[in-house]
């Protein structure tokens, strides 16, 4: 009658239980209990590796209940022994799962088991604008409008909604099986508690960071999400964002000196131009509101937007046709 041992050294569970977040095709149980103390237990399929952030990693999942497939970000909890790590994914729950757009990635489900906190998103397919810039080298004018118009749209809700999203940027941009935008990670969203509000902490990523952030004198509000906005109309269109350098602190001073250029070898608007040049303005009470961006020129240029892109142009460009 051999004995196996009932609790092992916590170290090999723990080294255990990592070996088995990178397996695919495994089991996930989500265990519910109801007020009347019944378990329910749904059960999902992990499957295909998607990416990996800061501190998650992303799987597509299958509900074998449903079988919807969704995007499954797991944060091992791990990584959240620091009560602000812990707090940092609390409020990026709380926001995200109060959205609802087109243009903003669905947020399903939370739940958690002992050793992970499991975030079920709507699974986008076609990886980021990022991946598609990189492919591409760079893209055309009609897709910039296009896509804009989609993150506009998205933005007006958030900003209506008092959320800054704070992170925008190429990689933060999902495309969905049918080309459509869809804004995500709210990692380092902020919902302002009253109009006028100004926040302080200091966020984003350096490329796309707004000037006020970096000073950090006077709190930033909505307008660093629209300084983000032309960081990436600009990177979408010219293939590099602006202010890019090999170092963050010469970035950063090439930001607070808002000192970038267009390159002459590539092809841009002097609608697109005088666009960007609006909106990259240091001053963030002088950049201009949503509509104001809409209403742009740019946005007016004689041709029809299209809704959508084919998916084709993950690949190659659209063609003139
Ligand atoms: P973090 O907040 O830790 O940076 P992200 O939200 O950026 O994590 O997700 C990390 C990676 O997982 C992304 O770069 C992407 O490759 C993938 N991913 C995240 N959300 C989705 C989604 N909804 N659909 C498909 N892939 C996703």
């Amino acid at each position: 009658n051999r004995q196996l041992p009932q609790n092992p050294p916590a170290p090999v569970q723990q080294t255990q239980q990592n070996q088995q977040d990178d397996q695919i095709n495994t089991i996930v149980e989500e265990k519910i209990v109801k007020s009347s103390g019944e378990t329910i237990v749904k059960r999902y399929l992990k499957g295909k590796f998607l990416g990996k952030g800061g501190f998650a990693k992303c799987y597509d999942f299958t509900s074998l209940e449903t079988k919807k497939v969704l995007a499954a970000k797991i944060v091992p909890k791990a990584s959240l022994t620091k009560s602000r790590a812990k707090q940092k994914l609390m409020s990026e729950i709380r926001i995200h799962r109060s959205l609802h757009h087109t243009n903003i990635v669905g947020f399903e489900h939370f739940f958690e088991d002992q050793v992970n906190v499991y975030i079920l998103l709507e699974l986008c397919h076609n990886q980021t604008l990022n991946e598609m810039v990189k492919r591409r080298k760079r893209l055309t004018e009609i897709e910039a409008q296009c896509y804009a118009v989609q993150i506009i749209s998205a933005l007006k809700y958030l900003h209506g909604h008092r959320v800054i999203h704070r992170d925008l940027k190429l990689g933060n941009l999902f495309l969905t099986d049918k080309m459509q935008i869809k804004i995500g990670d709210f990692g380092l969203a902020s919902k302002l508690d009253f109009e006028g509000e100004k926040k302080r902490t200091v966020c984003g990523t350096p490329n796309y960071i707004a000037p006020e952030i970096l000073e950090g004198k006077t709190g930033h509000s909505y307008e660093v999400d629209v300084w983000s906005f032309g960081v990436i109309l600009y990177t979408l269109i010219i293939g590099k964002p602006p202010f890019e350098t090999s170092d963050v602190k010469t970035t950063y001073r090439r930001i607070r000196m808002n000192a970038y250029s267009f390159p002459d070898h590539v092809p841009i608007s002097e609608e697109a131009k005088a666009l960007i040049q609006l909106i990259l303005n240091l001053d963030p009470t002088k950049r201009p509101s949503l509509d104001e961006i809409l209403d742009h020129n740019f946005f007016h240029m004689g041709n029809t937007i299209p809704r959508l892109m084919p998916a084709s142009t993950l690949a190659c460009p659209p063609s003139a046709a």
